[in-house]
């Protein structure tokens, strides 16, 4: 064993600072170590953080800036605060007050305590992920989700995948490698985040035949396109992120499927975001669910797990046996497979789905995009009402805003909301945009107009009171700073 001297050096510099505070009362490396706040960390972890702190309070004593060298306690208990602060730097929880739900930059959908019942315990222990528990033999990975994405879509079958770039990836890959497929002008769409379709086209190996014109492609435009051009594959994506609008024309999905009928050819249709209940449940009666999808005639569907569907991460792809059947056994399926955690938040969203009134309380997204005006409005008037009460200097009220649903999905929608309005009485909007992103918790807000607005709609059931902190917080550090 070597001798543990090396822990109490620094208590072995004697020096007396003007004000009194000596570098000897600062408390000894093995007091902390063995301090009973800092128990659930390991020696290593708490020794550096100890060793910043005291590296920093010796500065401050030798400087002068220290009244009193604080003692083991409050060591410890600024240790523990660097050491808390050092668990998760990177990925952090925030607080959307932007009314954009399914933010991509936060996220997207959030998934709630209902979606994440399963979650802790799947991490902590073993789960029967690839065991059959009936036949005690290996089974198969989503067996249960795709029997539930068949239920809830009327598909054949279904196959979960990464994210919905990997799914169209897959599908394309698998089904029309060397081979021609064609696709509108108006839909070679860019999704954010460099998702490109002619991108993810040329990866496949399948070449893109561009049929019709920016605004308007007709049936006969896919028409010349097979008998000219050798296509053997239709795809029609979902233009997710803006609209055509004026005078345009594209061929619906229920069209361009009786057309691949009729020629024999597999017609692919990349969704990109759809709802897994009834949409005129949650009041967007003219947007599709995934069962309109299959419904279509199409042979195949995908779609987003974390857009208008509210659950993780994932590519959701639905439809003919035969076809899923080949992107089951293609060799990428397995690089873009999923791992077992989101399949259990998947599980959990596609269970909840069966019973639409309960998936749209369960669901945050879905409660956050069918959510009221007059219930944001009472929440924003009793959450600037707390504000005003705790920082009564500042103007804050409550203003009309028109939410968005975000994740590149309902381009065109605005979702009547209310938000907060917080005006700062010494410092500007952008000040405080910039403080309350850089709180414990960082809180993002909306500037409009040059007022900073905190949207009722995607600031979860819950979080008022974290958020007041936050607020109070960004409010000390901005009257210090003046
Ligand atoms: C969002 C979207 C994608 C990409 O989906 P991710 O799940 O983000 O990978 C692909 N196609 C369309 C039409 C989309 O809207």
């Amino acid at each position: 064993m070597p001798k543990k001297t090396t822990d109490n050096t620094i208590t072995d510099a004697v020096s007396v600072t003007s004000n009194g505070a000596s570098l000897t009362a600062i408390p000894n490396m093995n007091n902390i170590l063995g301090h009973p706040l800092l128990s659930g960390y390991g020696r290593e972890r708490i020794k550096k953080a100890a060793n910043d702190y005291l590296r920093d309070l010796r500065s401050a004593i030798l400087s002068d800036s220290v009244e009193a060298v604080p003692c083991l306690d409050e060591c410890a208990a600024q240790i523990l605060g660097k050491l808390r602060e050092g668990v998760g730097p990177l990925t952090r929880r925030v607080i959307n007050g932007t009314g954009v739900v399914l933010h991509t930059n936060l996220g997207r959908a959030p998934l709630g305590a209902d979606l994440t019942a399963m979650v802790p315990e799947l991490f902590r222990g073993y789960s029967n992920l690839e065991y059959d528990l009936e036949t005690g033999r290996r089974g198969n990975r989503g067996a249960g989700i795709e029997s539930l994405v068949r239920e809830l879509t009327g598909a054949q079958d279904a196959l979960v995948v990464n994210n919905n770039a990997a799914a169209v990836l897959l599908i394309l890959s698998a089904l029309a490698k060397g081979k021609r497929v064609a696709i509108s002008r108006g839909e070679l769409v860019e999704i954010g985040g460099s998702f490109r379709v002619p991108d993810i086209m040329e990866q496949s190996g399948a070449e893109l035949i561009e049929v019709g014109t920016t605004n308007r492609t007709h049936l006969t435009d896919y028409a010349d396109a097979v008998t000219n051009k050798g296509v053997e594959v239709l795809l029609k994506v979902h233009t997710s992120n803006y609209k055509i609008i004026g005078f345009t024309e594209d061929v619906p999905i229920e069209e361009l499927a009786v057309f691949g009928k009729k020629r024999g050819l597999p017609v692919l249709y990349d969704m990109g975001s759809c709802f897994l209940i009834e949409p005129r449940l949650l009041g967007f009666g003219d947007e599709k669910s995934a069962r309109d999808g299959i419904a279509s005639g199409t042979d195949l569907i995908c779609f987003s797990g974390d857009k208008l569907m509210g659950s993780a991460q994932a590519g959701i792809i639905a439809g003919r046996r035969d076809l899923v059947g080949i992107l089951k056994k293609h060799p990428m399926y397995r690089a873009l497979r999923l791992d077992k955690i989101t399949l259990a938040a998947l599980e959990s969203t596609l269970s909840l789905c069966r019973y639409p009134e309960e998936a749209m309380k369960k669901i945050p997204a879905l409660a956050m995009l069918s959510m009221n005006q007059p219930e944001l409005h009472r929440r924003a008037r009793s959450l600037a009402a707390r504000l005003a009460r705790a920082i009564p200097d500042w103007d804050i009220g409550t203003t009309e805003v028109d939410d968005e649903t975000g994740g590149g999905s309902l381009p065109s929608i605005a979702l009547p909301g209310w938000a907060v309005t917080i005006n700062p009485t010494r410092a500007g909007v952008d000040d405080l945009e910039r403080e309350l992103r850089a709180g414990r918790t960082p809180v993002i807000i909306r500037i409009k107009d040059d007022a900073a607005l905190l949207s009722l709609r995607t600031i979860l059931p819950g979080e008022d009171a974290l958020l007041i902190d936050m607020i109070k917080e960004a409010r000390d550090r901005l009257d210090q700073a003046v």
